[in-house]
């Protein structure tokens, strides 16, 4: 186990700054295009391939680092050059951890490559577990699995919402129901592969914020794909299947447990520093400002009032960070999260980014109010972090029952 240490060492000094260059280079100067085009920054993506930020094997080195930092400190500067650009570049990773945690060598191998295309040719991936009836409460999921034993085939039906990169994604992993009666238990995770027919996208979302990240509905309709493409295999469904059905009947399993669980409890430390990008990207833009613009014949940080607000800011924003880095040391120690500490550092996290950005217009004045200056668009990227993977009451919802061990509703 790796000792805690707040202090960055050689190596990831080096690549905090390479990530932090190339957020300042090439993320910062594209955002407000992208923001205004609402599409896919396909040419930044390939940029971030060419120099081998947009790579499993970027996300892999960062994910091994056994202080657990390598992931947020990646995060949190590709997310202080842009939200919308930066989720364009990790939104594959979704996907593609997906395929990780639950996939067999051989799917590892065979669709992770496929997820992210090369320099030449980038392609992004989607996971689809959302549904127009279950966000927050997943366990009313309805998008169907059913197995065709003579083809050795799956059989996909349902329509699936909010996916980021849905239908543009080579790659679509899909979450299904294959037993109802086992809430989330009953589901499985399945590829499908690029150019599948019946699989579609449905309503492309006009955002408030993230513009430059893709959002769509997934349709699906009599979507067939091989039997090798449920992730991990039907014999270890069948085997958790059972074990699940035998809890079951023992009195397991309440709903609300199942909606605790829409979260997902890796990625939550990860989403806390994507928060802390945007929180500082905002904070360093009124700093700035605050010290430059002048009324009543001096800068207005002059003044307590808007001094004090900056103190807070950064004052949040460092807890914030604190809260992500236990939390990600903790994941990858394989220590257990029993206060959620995990949900801690991401409901802490989003609602300062939420906070602080709306104190940047603040400080800004008329100007934060325009899209001449950032800061605008990092307060309406921010509200995205206190809705996706899971929303702040659902993380309080987790932290709370964790706490007191009683079934909160
Ligand atoms: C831009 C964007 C990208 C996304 N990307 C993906 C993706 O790639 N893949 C994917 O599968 N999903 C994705 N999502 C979906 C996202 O995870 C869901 O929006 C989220 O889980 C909330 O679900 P919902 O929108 O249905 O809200 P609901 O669950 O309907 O919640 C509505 C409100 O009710 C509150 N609420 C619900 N239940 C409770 C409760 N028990 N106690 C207290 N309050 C409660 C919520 O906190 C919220 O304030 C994305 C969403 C957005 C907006």
């Amino acid at each position: 186990m790796a000792e805690f240490t707040m202090e960055l060492n050689d190596e990831q000094r080096e690549v905090r700054d390479w990530i932090h260059g190339f957020a300042a280079d090439v993320i910062r100067p594209a955002a407000a295009e992208w923001d205004e085009r609402e599409e896919t920054p396909w040419p930044v993506i390939q940029e971030a391939a060419k120099v081998g930020i947009y790579s499993l094997d970027f996300y892999a080195q960062q994910y091994f680092d056994p202080t657990g930092l390598g992931i947020p400190m990646a995060m949190e500067e590709l997310f202080w050059g842009d939200a919308g650009i930066a989720l364009s570049i990790v939104g594959t990773g979704l996907a593609a951890v997906g395929v990780l945690a639950n996939g067999t060598e051989e799917q590892i191998g065979t669709w992770i490559p496929q997820m992210y295309g090369d320099a030449n040719d980038v392609k992004v991936a989607a996971f689809c577990s959302s549904e127009p009836d279950a966000g927050s409460d997943v366990a009313s999921m309805r998008t169907r699995a059913v197995y065709d034993e003579a083809k050795d085939e799956w059989v996909l039906n349902g329509t699936k919402t909010w996916a980021t990169n849905g239908g543009i994604a080579n790659v679509h992993v899909v979450v299904a129901v294959i037993d109802s009666e086992l809430g989330s238990k009953g589901h499985a995770s399945f590829i499908i592969p690029p150019n599948t027919p019946g699989l579609s996208q449905g309503q492309k979302f006009k955002k408030h914020g993230i513009r430059a990240s893709h959002t769509a509905e997934v349709v699906l309709e009599d979507v067939r794909v091989p039997g090798s493409c449920l992730l991990g295999g039907k014999e270890k469904l069948d085997e958790r299947l059972a074990r699940a059905r035998e809890r079951a009947r023992a009195g397991g399993g309440e709903r609300l447990k199942n909606a605790a669980m829409a979260t997902f409890e890796a990625s939550r430390p990860a989403v806390g520093a994507m928060a802390v990008g945007t929180a500082r990207a905002a904070y360093e833009v009124a700093l700035d400002y605050a010290k430059t613009r002048s009324q009543f014949g001096r800068p207005i940080i002059d003044n307590q009032g808007v001094a004090f607000q900056l103190a807070d800011m950064r004052t949040s924003i460092d807890a914030a960070r604190l809260l992500v880095w236990r939390a990600s040391w903790m994941a990858v120690n394989g220590k257990q999260f029993t206060s959620a500490e995990g949900s801690m550092s991401k409901l802490f996290a989003s609602e300062t980014a939420k906070k602080v950005t709306g104190q940047a217009i603040q400080i800004l004045g008329g100007n934060g109010y325009t899209r001449e200056y950032p800061v605008e668009r990092m307060h309406r990227d921010a509200a995205i972090y206190t809705i996706f993977e899971g929303t702040s009451e659902i993380q309080r919802l987790v932290i709370a029952r964790t706490l007191s061990g009683m079934p909160i509703r």
